[in-house]
């Protein structure tokens, strides 16, 4: 099933009266967005805003568009309750049995307060409903809360628990501030309404399947309110802000997002859309599209391979893994290194208008060869200088970028003119259009000037200015949090007692996340403990969008990180045909992507570039990047075992390759002098000095060398 057309949120209200004829606050308001655009509508009773959106349901439905409608008030009451009124826990079987008992006129005069009573009579105790104007208080129905006793019935609904809730009013309360109790007594029953009318075409989220034209489903402002009250307009009253803002979040969701957050809830008690998903609503709220989340089983490879070969596990992170982060717009003195969240169009030509490259003079057509006089005009035209009009057979004086005069279409220099008693003389020939710029030579007005994905450089800056952009769609910056693993680490500076060596994969690790572009965030030191490092996983996931791990990646004793990521059920011990490397293990903690490196820290720098850096480049929203080689002639022999791509430090020096001459993955000082790394692919087996090798500087992989 697509995703919605069309969002409408309703501030619903309980009022006995009619609202005010001016929008006021306490009313009714309804916020509807569709195809970028949002409009707010007030409604002085339930019934003229009945009216409305029945006739907007009706139009979208009749249009073939989808409709999600969210509604301020509960959709269903704590456990136990509606078994008791209707002998069944589905909260939809209470829905028909309120809409029989309240009546509601089109004044806004209703019962509320008498059916809460007849409620309340079914129930031991007093209790549940409260709160009423004295006059209309008994022993049923208590004015004050603290009167109730002996109902038997919870307080709250499990979602009103969650944090965020805590000022979410129970739905007992039947007056004054919140009233949300007489809200559900007076909105159930008009949602009955909608249930009626709509029949098959209507399902209420979280208790029927959501694939359907039109889906009810509750809403709280408030989960967001300190989020509502920053973007609300100067004077806007809350409720119009609330409506507006909610329907706009709903409308920016990505459509998996929203599908996901109509299923989550308790088929007794309900849920309240957004509860757990706060931070998706916030930036939907923000304008920033919220990507849906990776599959777990984004890592898997093929079954049965024993080595898989590095260019099929290339293959597969960039099948499998797609954009996790955020877009936003940012003014393009923030947008530098952003990636590009989509194609952008020229919305003005450059140059705007034809133009002269020199100073000179300026005239129409060709002249050919001989002596030419041509009386000068009193003006000038000058850069920034609205063009004027110069007459036939005239000239004008002109200076560089000054947009060319009508009757102007050629300029000679001002060095190939002699300028007399108002008037120059040249010789030919001059080509028409000589020493000017076409309008549009640069670019034509709707070229594509950034395409999505891209690293926006400084260049792509001043291409973007100078084609009208002043704000450019981003993706927000990657979050990649990092972790060592190891009993043996401590940090440098510490004092390292025996056994112990200092963590020389973590600042490498940070370095290379910041230069790839990405923010990194510091996760620490893990020790060798099952327990802890489920502890730190746990404090990552909740605050980055990718964790990058090392040592503990294999499938020994001590390996924890490979046994932590499989009982979470989604791993895949990576076995690539790769030397230096050992196996990696990738997978999917808490919905987000765990890179488990080894240990070593040369081939913590190898996987990295080869494998993390590809893979991180997707998960922001950039194109993949290919590491561009150069091949250069070997200065050093090597023997080489077929099968497996193997990496070496290398660096260029008088035309030639030399390589580091330890391949021990543990010699730290190989990666510092090297400045980028030798690809030999896998079928080499003899390298002779003098045979071309692949050379990838360190640059190409994004990174400085020193
Ligand atoms: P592991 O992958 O955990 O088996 O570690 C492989 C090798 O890399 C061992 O010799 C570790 O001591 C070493 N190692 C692991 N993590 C780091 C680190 N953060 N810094 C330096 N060496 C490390
Ligand atoms: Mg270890």
């Amino acid at each position: 099933m697509s995703g919605f057309d069309t969002f409408v949120v309703v501030d619903w209200s309980a009022r006995a009266s009619p609202s005010p004829r001016k929008p006021s606050k306490d009313a009714i308001w309804i916020g509807v967005a569709r195809g970028g655009a949002v409009t707010c509508h007030y409604h002085r009773t339930r019934t003229a805003a009945m009216a409305a959106l029945e006739a907007l349901f009706d139009a979208e439905l009749a249009a073939g568009r989808r409709v999600v409608a969210g509604f301020d008030f509960p959709f269903a009451y704590p456990a136990g309750f509606a078994r008791a009124v209707t002998g069944t826990d589905d909260p939809l079987a209470l829905w028909p049995v309120l809409a029989e008992m309240v009546e509601d006129d089109a004044e806004n005069a209703n019962n509320r307060f008498e059916v809460a009573r007849h409620l309340n009579g079914l129930f031991g105790g007093i209790g549940p409903f409260w709160g009423c104007p004295e006059t209309v208080s008994d022993a049923v129905l208590p004015a004050k809360g603290t009167l109730r006793h002996g109902h038997g019935l919870p307080e709250h609904r499990g979602v009103e628990k969650q944090p965020g809730l805590g000022r979410a009013q129970p739905c007992w309360k039947l007056y004054t501030s919140g009233s949300v109790g007489s809200q559900a007594l007076l909105g159930l029953p008009r949602l009955q309404a909608l249930r009626e009318r709509y029949g098959d075409q209507l399902a209420v989220a979280p208790f029927e399947a959501s694939g359907k034209p039109l889906v009810l489903v509750e809403l709280f402002p408030s989960l967001i309110a300190d989020l509502i009250a920053k973007l609300a307009e100067p004077e806007e009253i809350n409720d119009r802000a609330q409506v507006r803002i909610l329907a706009g979040a709903l409308a920016q969701l990505a459509p998996p997002v929203l599908q996901a957050m109509l299923e989550k809830g308790d088929p007794v008690e309900g849920w309240i859309l957004g509860v757990g998903d706060e931070q998706a609503l916030r930036d939907a709220a923000l304008g920033r599209t919220v990507p849906p989340p990776l599959r777990n089983d984004c890592f898997a490879l093929p079954a049965g391979v024993h080595w898989t070969p590095v260019q099929e596990a290339l293959a597969l992170l960039r099948d499998s893994l797609i954009c996790v982060v955020a877009t936003q717009s940012l003014p393009l003195d923030q947008a530098l290194g952003c990636i590009a969240a989509d194609d952008v169009m020229a919305k003005r030509a450059n140059p705007p208008l034809p133009n002269t490259a020199v100073d000179g003079y300026g005239f129409a057509g060709v002249r050919g060869t001989g002596v030419h006089e041509m009386p000068l005009v009193a003006a000038r035209a000058a850069a920034g200088d609205a063009p004027g009009v110069v007459p036939a057979g005239h000239a004008i004086r002109v200076l560089t970028g000054a947009a060319l005069p009508q009757g102007v279409d050629t300029v000679i220099l001002q060095e190939d003119v002699v300028v007399e008693a108002g008037a120059i003389r040249f010789s030919g020939p001059v080509k028409a259009g000589a020493n000017t710029r076409r309008a549009g030579e640069d670019v034509a007005a709707g070229d594509q000037v950034l395409a999505k994905g891209r690293r926006i450089t400084a260049p792509d800056l001043a291409l973007l200015a100078a084609t009208g952009s002043a704000k450019v769609s981003v993706h927000m910056p990657l979050k990649v949090g990092i972790l060592s693993t190891g009993n043996e680490l401590v940090e440098a500076g510490q004092t390292a007692k025996d056994g112990q060596i200092y963590d020389a994969n973590r600042p490498m690790l940070q370095g290379l996340i910041r230069q790839f572009g990405h923010t990194p965030v510091d996760l620490g030191r893990a020790p060798d403990d099952r327990a802890a490092l489920r502890g730190f996983l746990d404090t990552g996931a909740a605050q980055v969008d990718a964790i990058i791990t090392s040592g503990g990646a294999s499938a020994g004793d001590e390996d924890h990180m490979s046994a932590l990521l499989s009982e979470a059920g989604a791993m895949t011990l990576w076995r690539i045909a790769i030397k230096p490397g050992r196996p990696l293990a990738l997978g999917m903690w808490q919905g987000v992507p765990v890179f488990g490196l080894p240990g070593n820290p040369v081939a913590a720098l190898v996987c990295t570039l080869v494998f993390a850096r590809p893979a991180l480049a997707q998960l922001a929203g950039a194109q993949w990047p290919e590491s561009q080689g150069f091949d250069v002639p070997a200065g050093f022999s090597k023997n080489k075992k077929p099968g497996r791509r193997e990496y070496l430090r290398a660096r260029i020096r008088a035309g030639q390759v030399e390589v580091f001459a330890s391949e021990g993955s543990g010699r730290i000082s190989g990666l510092s002098w090297a400045e980028g790394l030798v690809e030999l692919p896998e079928e080499a087996t003899v390298i002779a000095p003098g045979d071309l090798v692949r050379y990838i500087p360190y640059g190409s992989f994004g990174i400085a060398s020193g």
